[in-house]
């Protein structure tokens, strides 16, 4: 395109790029004081069980409340954080906010939940993990079983080997993981086989469209078939609609997460949803 038009689409493309590198110089300079300045909360998305219709479990959200700019999706600042490390530090805060949150629910009378927390590449690869990890659960006092770590194909995959150290010393402990976003990445069947991990998490790219999509329904119902091979549990994320969850109910999907069901909410909107609802004893 900038060629098509000359000079003139060249110093436009040139005038976006250099204001897109201010604003996330801005961003990256706010990010490196948002901690102090508590600016980061969490938000908590419900996973449903298909076959029980109660919720099993939830997944800890990070968000960023920026006092000028107001919320920054997480899209936007985790992969500034992930490339400068700040997100090593952010992520140590989530996993124990998420901890303490989820024994306060209990502490409110709740019936426990698996409480799901999202690690980035650069956590994953830190040699602290395990012992932020166990500080979390030891300072909250949380049951390790109703731990989540979720990660992505990309991150275990960087370095297989260590990936399978990593992941045995977490099982070891009775803290559960998932692998997010599953299918967009490249992993073969023999890598996944071979990782200790409990759950598959079916990216929202391929839920979209069912469930008139004749090649998305094949793939959910390849990667159920996988999962069932392998032991693994599947839960269906972004299902939007009354007729996804329907049809991943009928496919034998475990689990559902999306807007179809609960939006990510507050600690308090969601122990609302929790007490009306009822759920299921995780196992
Ligand atoms: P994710 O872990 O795959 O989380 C699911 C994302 O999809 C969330 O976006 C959630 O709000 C959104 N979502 C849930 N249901 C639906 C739906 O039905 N439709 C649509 N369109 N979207 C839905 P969010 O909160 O913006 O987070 C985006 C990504 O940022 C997350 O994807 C995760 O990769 C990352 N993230 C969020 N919190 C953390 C965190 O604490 N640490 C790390 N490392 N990454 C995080
Ligand atoms: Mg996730
Ligand atoms: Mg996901
Ligand atoms: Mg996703």
């Amino acid at each position: 395109l900038a060629k098509e038009n000359g000079k003139n689409a060249f110093e436009i493309y040139e005038t976006g790029m250099q204001s897109q590198s201010i604003e996330r110089l801005e961003l990256e300079a706010a990010l490196r004081t948002a901690l102090v300045k508590e600016e980061f909360h969490l938000h908590y998305q419900a996973k449903l069980d298909l076959k029980t219709n109660r919720i099993t479990g939830v997944e800890a959200l990070l968000r960023w409340e920026h006092p000028g700019l107001g919320p920054v999706s997480p899209q936007q600042f985790i992969p500034l954080c992930e490339e400068n490390g700040a997100i090593v530090p952010i992520g140590r805060w989530v996993l124990k906010t998420a901890c303490k949150q989820n024994v306060e629910w209990q502490r409110q009378g709740l019936p426990p939940v698996k409480m799901a927390v999202n690690l980035s590449a650069r956590q994953f690869s830190d040699p602290d993990l395990l012992n932020d990890i166990h500080a979390a659960l030891n300072e909250s006092g949380m049951d390790p079983t109703l731990l989540e770590l979720e990660l992505t194909e990309s991150m275990v995959m960087l370095n297989p080997a260590r990936t399978i150290e990593i992941l045995t010393a977490i099982k070891s402990i009775g803290v559960r993981t998932a692998l997010d976003d599953f299918g967009v990445g490249y992993s073969s069947l023999a890598q996944i086989k071979g990782f200790p991990i409990d759950t598959l998490k079916v990216d929202r790219s391929f839920i979209r469209n069912l469930p008139e999509s004749d090649q998305d329904r094949a793939i959910t119902q390849a990667i159920i078939n996988m999962a069932r091979t392998l032991s693994l549990q599947v839960v269906a994320e972004g299902v939007e609609t009354q007729a996804q969850e329907t049809y991943l109910r009928d496919i034998s999907c475990d689990e559902s997460q999306g807007f179809y069901f609960s939006r990510p909410a507050s600690p308090e909107d969601f122990a609302t949803l929790l007490k009306g609802h009822g759920i299921d004893l995780p196992g």
